[in-house]
């Protein structure tokens, strides 16, 4: 017997060990014992033949109807079997020096599985040389084993048949001695789950359906609960850490700001505010996801608690995706702060601090200034893009690090900023892209979660229309020569830059379909047609920051009547005089995209009108989003919806590495129970037990999962 570590090539052998690795990643009986089947075949019931795809690798269950062999070179015998499914027909060649064996072993009458890659051979699909398996021959799937039984199919490449891992699987099943297994006899008998040894043979050699079903619960309940056992010791790792109490003063920013509001706080940011208030107390490191709509107020919430941190002496860094939302940002709070951020200038407050901007492409000058601000704690506040993260940016003394959109920044940037800290800083992450609880607790489950849910008072509604004729199109343009008649602004949205050369803000998927269209072809259509007369500009990445910035700076002052860009503004920007936005060819857009677009519009006090232009058809999956998009301005929903159409691994693609590739059977959406279950009972377990000292098979299948994980991040880097 060999431990479930043991190395595939010692027990199957080289020739057929290296391609597992090589394709497929399968190094040990254990990583070949977690490659489970994609689905199950019923023994007795041929696969349908209609719907197999030239080019495509697969596995059929077929019958022998008749077979043929003929000498075509001196050497070379062609042996041509043909299958059926009981109504179409296969024909599988066998090309062999002296007679194939196929001949012998696959009579007419006979049932087997085959494998193999389908091509099309005058005109007609086949196999060449295909594996196969009969279904009652001795050597292979016996009647008496595999009574009734379900066939399992497995993920399978051109080197490496599902047939052959089918074989290896059996192989290992009959050596390999379980481990003990890593989940506590309590939580699994509470639960009714199997035993780790009975799951994984009943999924690779179930007797029925309802092995399968009881398999996978069991080996579910792994994936969320390993995952939730390494998270909840990171937490429980977070708060050992130390950190530097950070408390505001009487008589402080803080306290002033509060008093200049010209609004009062929502309750969610007054509960949101308390929260981080008495985290940021603590002494150790806060790290808190706060999510909510866009224009929720959560920039507000966010400098109340930068200002309890310059209060106690230290100093905040925000870290925006773009040098756009990075300057707006600046902006913004230096207007919200007043004389409080004039610190050292005329008509700056006695209790005052300074905000400095620090982007990648500022002169020399405003560089160096910035930096000597940071560095000597003048200025309070530092708001930045990546450029924060680079060497030779210094804080006096760091004590928070707000990061904004989330979903553009990776573990790894947070991390670089929260080493330019003595000791680590408190992170804020703050993100308008909801995200389901679930994936929360899985995705972010090291971070604690706080929600705005209700937007402040006097927000205005926005109406969202999918237009696709070109009579709504015409009226489209109208009602933003009638919005901009009447004081407001408007946004016109493209997918793409335009003109050739890279086109950095583009979304476009990459189909083969007309180009998406651009905003150097949409602005000039515009202004010498429906929108004549109008002051129109564009704003795109590849524009100089100064040029960008002087656009966004004049669209804000109403110098700018319509906004015609790429998704740059997709983030932050806020003019809430701007009521229309026209999306160009919306179902290039993703539905979090287009819902964070739209929250661009209806800030103020006028009610926004949010145009989706598509041509594609209502019905279609493209247009069904579009049509959710239309139909709620909940962005929770609309993440459901989202995260709903696209395959898990896409969301969880870009988030922590590891993740994805141990989360096999586990889905996010559907599996809402097991994933909370397995985070209580995880937090349980860690609680009683931080080290795992009394649970080495779990603390095993943690390590395991910690070294995935870097492992693929040391891959990525
Ligand atoms: P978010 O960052 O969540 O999108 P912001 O913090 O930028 O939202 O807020 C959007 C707008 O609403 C800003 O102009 C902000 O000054 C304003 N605002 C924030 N909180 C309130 C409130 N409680 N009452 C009225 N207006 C508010
Ligand atoms: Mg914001």
């Amino acid at each position: 017997m060999v431990g479930v570590d043991a190395r595939l090539s010692s027990l199957l052998g080289d020739k057929t060990a290296k391609p597992m690795e090589a394709m497929l990643g399968l190094r040990t009986a254990g990583d070949l014992l977690r490659h489970y089947p994609r689905r199950y075949a019923k023994r007795g019931e041929l696969t349908a033949f209609n719907e197999l795809e030239v080019g495509e690798h697969v596995t059929l269950m077929a019958k022998v109807e008749k077979n043929d062999s003929r000498k075509i070179r001196t050497d070379l015998v062609k042996t041509d079997v043909v299958v059926t499914d009981g109504q179409r027909r296969l024909t599988l060649t066998f090309f062999s020096k002296r007679g194939h064996k196929a001949q012998r072993e696959l009579a007419a009458g006979r049932e087997a599985f085959f494998a193999g890659k389908v091509e099309l051979f005058k005109g007609k699909a086949q196999l060449t040389n295909p594996e196969y398996e009969l279904v009652d021959d001795e050597q292979g799937i016996t009647i008496d084993e595999f009574a009734g039984a379900l066939i399992p199919i497995y993920p399978a490449t051109a080197k490496v048949s599902s047939l052959v891992i089918q074989r290896c699987v059996r192989q290992v099943l009959q050596v390999v001695d379980f481990a003990a297994d890593p989940l506590p006899l309590e939580i699994r008998e509470a639960r009714h789950l199997l035993r780790l040894e009975p799951a994984l043979r009943k999924i690779h050699e179930p007797a029925d359906w309802g092995d399968i079903t009881r398999a996978k619960d069991r080996l579910k309940w792994d994936e969320a609960f390993v995952l939730q056992v390494t998270l909840a010791q990171r937490r429980l790792a977070a708060r050992a850490l130390p950190g530097v109490p950070r408390v505001a003063k009487p008589g402080g920013l803080l306290e002033l700001f509060d008093r200049s509001l010209p609004f009062e706080l929502t309750a969610g940011q007054r509960d949101v505010g308390e929260v981080l208030e008495r985290e940021l107390a603590q002494s150790h490191p806060m790290y808190r996801l706060l999510q909510g709509e866009v224009g929720s107020g959560k920039t507000v919430v966010a400098l109340r608690a930068m200002l309890a941190v310059i209060d106690s002496g230290g100093q905040a860094a925000l870290l925006a995706p773009t040098e756009v939302l990075a300057q707006q940002h600046h902006r913004s709070l230096r207007e919200l702060l007043g004389p409080l951020a004039q610190a050292g200038e005329l008509g700056g407050g006695d209790v005052a601090t300074r905000v400095a901007l620090l982007t990648g492409s500022q002169n020399a000058g405003a560089r160096r200034a910035a930096l000597a601000e940071a560095a000597s704690g003048v200025a309070g506040i530092v708001v930045g893009t990546h450029a924060l993260l680079s060497e030779g940016v210094e804080f006096h003394d760091l004590g928070l690090v707000v990061v904004d959109e989330q979903h553009r920044f990776g573990v790894e940037q947070r991390d670089a900023l929260r080493a330019k800290a003595a000791k680590p800083p408190h992170v804020l992450v703050m993100t308008a892209t909801p995200i389901p609880r679930t994936v929360a607790m899985t995705v972010y489950g090291d971070l604690e979660v706080s929600t705005l849910t209700e937007l402040p008072a006097g927000r205005s509604p926005i109406e969202t229309h999918v237009v696709g004729t070109e009579k709504a199109i015409e009226r489209a343009w109208q009602r933003i020569r009638e919005e901009v008649a009447a004081g407001r602004q408007a946004f016109v949205v493209c997918p793409r830059i335009g003109d050739s050369g890279p086109d950095e803000d583009s979304t476009d998927a990459g189909e083969e379909r007309r180009p998406a269209v651009a905003v150097l072809d949409v602005a000039p259509m515009l202004a010498d047609g429906p929108l004549r007369g109008l002051r129109l500009e564009v704003l795109h990445g590849r524009m100089q920051p100064d040029a960008k910035d002087d656009v966004m700076r004049r669209f804000s002052g109403g110098a700018i009547d319509v906004l015609v860009a790429t998704t740059v503004i997709e983030v932050g920007v806020d003019v809430p005089n701007a009521t229309v936005m026209v999306a160009m060819d919306a179902d290039r857009f993703g539905i979090s995209q287009l819902h964070q677009l739209r929250g661009r519009i209806g800030r103020g006090m006028h009610a926004g009108l949010c145009l989706l232009m598509t041509e594609v058809e209502p019905f279609s999956p493209s247009g069904q989003r579009l049509q959710a998009v239309a139909a709620t301005t909940d962005g929770f929903e609309l993440s459901r919806v989202d995260l709903e159409q696209r395959r898990e691994g896409d969301v969880l693609g870009a988030t922590q590495s590891g993740t994805r590739s141990s989360l096999k059977l586990l889905r996010l959406l559907r599996d809402e129970d097991v994933i909370r279950d397995a985070r209580d009972a995880a937090v349980g377990v860690v609680d009683g037990d931080p080290e795992l000292a009394r649970h080495p098979a779990l603390a095993q299948a943690v390590k395991d999962l910690v070294d995935a994980e870097r492992a693929e991040y040391l891959e990525k880097a």
